[in-house]
């Protein structure tokens, strides 16, 4: 396994973790063999935001004398109401899932509380304030109940104002090259796939654009960002309308090559789709190749770089995705953390030669030569 720091916290986390959406009506003996072959494999960060009895029974059981290994992120608003799944600002009712799910767990504490799915401005009031669920949440904080605070969403506007808070340490929100090019504040209310298919070129580029000053405002404020639904409810392994057609591998290697991204959750049901995704950390850099997205016509991705590294290796030794990423971020804001990232880099964009061999390799079109003139201009060196 590699790791990354999850943000301000500071913990290391690995690259793969594992998201539990398809486990909710797993019986007990798949959701233990599913996480025991994570934590096998190297996987120590576990989001669980499922409310049902039955299966934070079932990962507590999974857990057993294994809690010391994994991160496990709850969410805080997520209940379940008549046997249905449902999301809840009710404080007393939050509060009492979060007990339930200590419980069940066996554990006295969560380690990334995530505020669950704030998806809307007035929901982002709501929300975050004292009297909401953001002040609940820092209650447990203070009482040792969570280590750390986070929010989950789709919703870039409103995950942006999440970031900007400083009340947040990690964001959970949806990455993959499908829904990089949706409208950045639809909501989930609407068909995913209906607005995949049919929406257009345009929104899709602006799309994109938005998400990306997303996860830079995520790198400028050091919030950890998980990425989840890395594959797009399978539609990226599907033949479809978007021409996408993807490995778990190159859907990784998407989210994980995007800025701030600590940890990418697949949801895996099985043994099977679990070492799928583990299978990530001995793949080469041609199964981790994702170009195949350019095929989509809805995709405008020349000339933007996507931080994958195809272009290496660099004569000189720049590691041409990094340097480019925090320039990228820079050229939104410049912080000492960015300076230092910077500063830590072996080699530094002056040392370019401007052989253009990156060039040629790049399936984007990226002018690199441009990019390093950039990191030059900003950084100096
Ligand atoms: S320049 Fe091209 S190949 Fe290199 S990191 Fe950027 S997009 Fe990838
Ligand atoms: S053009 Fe610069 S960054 Fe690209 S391979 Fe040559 S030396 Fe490296």
């Amino acid at each position: 396994m590699k790791y990354r720091k999850l943000g301000r916290t500071g913990v290391d986390v690995g690259i793969v973790g594992l998201g539990a959406e398809y486990l909710e009506q797993a019986s007990e003996d798949t959701v233990t063999s599913v996480v025991h072959a994570a934590i096998d494999g190297g996987v120590n960060y576990i989001d669980l935001f499922l409310a049902s009895p039955g299966v934070r029974d079932n990962f507590g059981i999974a857990l057993q004398n294994k809690r010391h290994q994994v991160m496990i992120a709850g969410h805080l608003g997520s209940v379940l109401r008549d046997g249905q799944y449902c999301r809840s600002r009710d404080k007393v009712e939050c509060e009492k899932f979060f007990a339930d799910l200590l419980t069940r767990l066996k554990t006295d504490y969560i380690d990334a509380l995530m505020l669950h799915f704030v998806e809307k401005p007035d929901d982002y009031e709501t929300v975050f304030n004292s009297e909401g669920l953001l002040g609940l949440a820092q209650k447990f904080k203070k009482e040792g109940k969570a280590r750390f605070i986070g929010v989950s969403s789709h919703n870039v506007p409103v995950a942006l104002r999440t970031v900007n808070s400083g009340h947040i340490d990690v964001l959970m929100f949806t990455i993959n090259p499908a829904f990089d090019t949706l409208p950045g504040d639809m909501h989930v209310e609407v068909s995913f796939k209906e607005v995949l298919y049919h929406h257009s070129d345009a929104i899709g580029r602006e799309s994109m654009l938005a998400r990306e000053a997303l996860y830079h405002a995520c790198a400028i404020q050091n919030v950890g960002l998980v990425a989840m639904k890395p594959y797009a409810a399978g539609v990226l392994f599907r033949d479809n309308p978007t021409s996408m057609m993807l490995t778990p591998v190159q859907c990784l290697n998407y989210a994980l090559s995007q800025p701030a991204v600590c940890t990418v959750v697949p949801g895996c049901k099985n043994v099977a789709e679990m070492n799928a995704a583990l299978a990530f950390l001995e793949a080469t850099d041609e199964e981790k190749d994702f170009s195949a997205i350019n095929a989509n016509t809805m995709w405008k991705l020349k000339g933007s770089c996507m931080y994958c590294n195809h272009c290496l290796p660099c004569p000189v030794g720049i590691d041409i995705g990094i340097t480019t990423r925090i320039t990228d971020t820079a050229g939104y804001e410049i912080n000492d953390n960015i300076v230092s990232e910077y500063e830590a880099l072996s080699a530094k964009a002056s040392a370019c030669t401007e052989c253009g061999v990156c060039v040629e390799r790049c399936p984007f079109g990226v002018d690199v030569i441009v990019n390093m003139n950039r990191a030059v201009d900003i950084f100096g060196q």
